[in-house]
This record gives C-alpha cells, structure tokens and sequence, in this order.
C-alpha cells in the first residue's frame, strides 16, 4: 500500500460517520454509557445488553476497521486484546512460538496461562525468525520491531513461511501503529496493537485492539469479548477516538523528531550504542526499508553504565521517567530494571511531539555532561 493510500484512509477514518449526521447533531460520536438497554419483546434490536455491544465502541471499531482496511475488534488493553487471541484460538496440544526478545508479558501470559493446558509455549529472538523452522506451530507470533531490542524479521518472508506450514500468523504492531508498517499487506492473517501507546496516545487510557480479514476469527473474538467479559469502557473507547483522530500529525512529528535525534546521538562517542531502524547501522535496516513506511519513535540508547542511563533519564527536562511510550510526551526508561535480557545503560527512549530543537537542547545538555 502506497502512502499516499495509507493517508487517504487515515482521511477517511476521520471523517467516518458524517454521512449519518443530521442537522444539529454533535460532529462527533456521544459517549453512551449504558448497561441495559430498552428491549421489548423479540430482542431483535442492534443493541441489547451493555457486555455484548455498545455504540461508543462501534463508533471507534467502524473507524480504526477503515485505517486498519480490515474488521477489528477492541479490547480494554493490549494485553485484554493478546488473550483473547491466545483463548479463541489455541487447544492442548497446539504449539505456540513467540519471540524471546518481545514484550515479556505476552511471554509471561503463554507461561503461566497456556502452558498448564497443555499448550507448547516456544521462543526464538525477533531477529532469527527469518532463519527459524515453523513447522508443527499453529500459531506464528511476531514483534517486529520487538519491544525493548528494536530487532526486526522480514514479515513478509515470515508469514508466507509460516502460513505454507499450516500457523496463524499474529503480528503485534505496537511499536509502529497501522501508519508506520501494515502488517496484513505483508502477509499476516492478524494485526493486534496496545493503543494505550501511540494510538491514543495521551497517557491516559489504556486499550487495544485486533484487526483481520477473517470473517470466522473476527467473529470466535466477538463472542469470546462477550462471554468472558474483557469489554472497552466506554469513555475510554470514546477519549481513544478522540486520540485517533491526531494521530497521523503525532505520528509523523514523533517518527521524525526520532529519527533526526537518533542520528544525532549516533555521533556522541559518549554512546555506547544507538539503535534505530531507520539507521544504516541497524542490523536490519534494509528490511525496514522495505517493510516499513515510517521507521518509528523508538530509539535504544545504550549508555556505559546503569549511573549515566539514569543521570539522562532523570536531569533531561523533557524526557519523563515512565514505563510505557507512545505518548505525546517524550518518556524513557532503563529496561534492565525489570528484568529484561538487555545492557543494565539500556534506555527505551519513545520520542514524543516536542518543538525539536528545544528537545535536542534538553538532550545534548545532559549528554555534555556526563
Ligand atoms: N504489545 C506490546 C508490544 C507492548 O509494548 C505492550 C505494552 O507495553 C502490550 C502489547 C500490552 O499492552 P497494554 O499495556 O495496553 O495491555
């Protein structure tokens, strides 16, 4: 998909629903909190009891289904929206493989959940799915970029691979968003995103959310939201919506502040190590090129040690300590403090909205200084 098709239904999922407006009403979708709605008789209605639909939810499904050029389905979180996954469509027996450098808690998830039923729970690193075996898989799960390492497979290559094997290919596309990397045009039958990141984008909500073109799974997701209860809020639906609808500007003001700062820090000898797919030194920047449409607001920074990782997190006055990204606001934090297999400098730095400069003269002060 060209990006001038990709904008076009960033266009057209912004001004989704105006066809319905009538004189007077609100431009945008009300909130609508209800439980119980009125029923009587034969329940025929569109809507008919709050944990089966709701219409701030259809109003922001209808809208990511036109970004995403495919049905989807919300979830309260990232994670809400992984299980369902996980549930509807594995059985003992089933192998499972997911990447070992990815976020931990989709591991953790198919550990403590999926393993006591039965199911084999597999890993292999981002960067060697290219090379890896899937047969006997029912399920090929990819990160790419993998969250913290930034390490990237070839998913076209990957899910043709691991598609003629007979695996549902599951791509989580967090870290880049349906503008940054379109992962059902490159092969996958399904894309799940947290859109408590860049999404939503305003540290205020989380969500998440699938999308695919397979009537029958959109479907097994439908029913397992209702019966399991794993349902949206709907205030939280509506403010994603809401930051929905700026998120090509964020997107593209964060992917390319990232991109000039990573060049930028890349010349610092006080750096260990910069990663980021859109530099040449990216062990994998040529499939980026190929696969990605933007390179993403990610950056892996890798400083000498865990005091100078912290000194930056702390004194940079636009960088806020957090463990999330995505947001508007430019935030860090030193991944080894939870355990992640990285250097203990190792600092996730999700670059936000800030006027550039300004962010840079932040950053390079505290740099000069260590
Ligand atoms: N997938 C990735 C790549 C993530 O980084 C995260 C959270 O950090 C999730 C899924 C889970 O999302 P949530 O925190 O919304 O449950």
């Amino acid at each position: 998909m060209s990006d001038f098709e990709i904008h076009n239904l960033f266009a057209r999922c912004l001004h989704h629903g105006a066809e319905r407006l009538r004189p007077g009403d609100p431009l945008e979708p009300p909130i609508v909190p209800a439980s119980v709605y009125f029923l009587p008789g034969e329940p025929s209605a569109e809507h008919q009891y709050g944990r089966w639909s709701n219409p701030t939810w259809s109003a922001l499904e209808e809208s990511v289904s036109i970004l995403e050029d495919a049905e989807t389905v919300i979830f309260p979180s990232g994670m809400a929206a992984i299980a369902a996954i996980f549930y509807t469509q594995l059985k003992p027996g089933d192998r499972v493989l997911l990447p070992s450098d990815g976020y931990y808690t989709t591991r953790a998830l198919a550990d403590n959940y999926l393993r006591p039923f039965g199911i084999g729970v597999f890993t292999c690193p981002a960067a060697e799915y290219d090379a890896k075996d899937f047969a006997g898989f029912r399920l090929v799960w990819v990160e790419s970029p993998s969250n913290p390492g930034l390490d990237i497979c070839d998913i076209r290559q990957v899910a043709a691979r691991a598609k003629q094997a007979g695996a549902l290919v599951v791509a989580d596309n967090t870290t880049l968003t349906p503008l940054g990397q379109r992962p059902l045009e490159l092969g996958a039958d399904v894309v799940i995103s947290s859109g408590t990141k860049a999404l939503n984008g305003h540290a205020d909500v989380l969500f998440g959310h699938v999308a695919s073109r397979d009537p029958a799974f959109i479907a097994s997701l439908r029913d397992w939201r209702k019966v399991s209860g794993a349902i949206p809020g709907h205030f939280e639906a509506w403010l994603v919506h809401r930051g929905l609808q700026s998120l090509e500007v964020r997107f593209d003001r964060m992917c390319s502040n990232a991109h000039e700062i990573a060049e930028r820090l890349a010349e610092y000898p006080k750096i260990r190590h910069v990663k980021f797919p859109g530099l040449v030194s990216h062990p994998a920047h040529a499939i980026a090129r190929n696969q990605m449409t933007r390179f993403g607001f990610l950056i892996g920074v890798t400083f000498a040690d865990t005091v100078s990782a912290e000194r930056f997190i702390g004194e940079c006055k636009f960088v806020c300590p957090a463990t999330s990204f995505g947001g508007i606001k430019t935030s860090a934090e030193r991944r080894a403090r939870w355990g992640d297999q990285v250097h203990e400098g190792f600092v996730r730095l999700s670059v936000g909205c800030e006027p550039l400069q300004a962010l840079w003269n932040d950053i390079k002060t505290v740099i000069d200084s260590l």
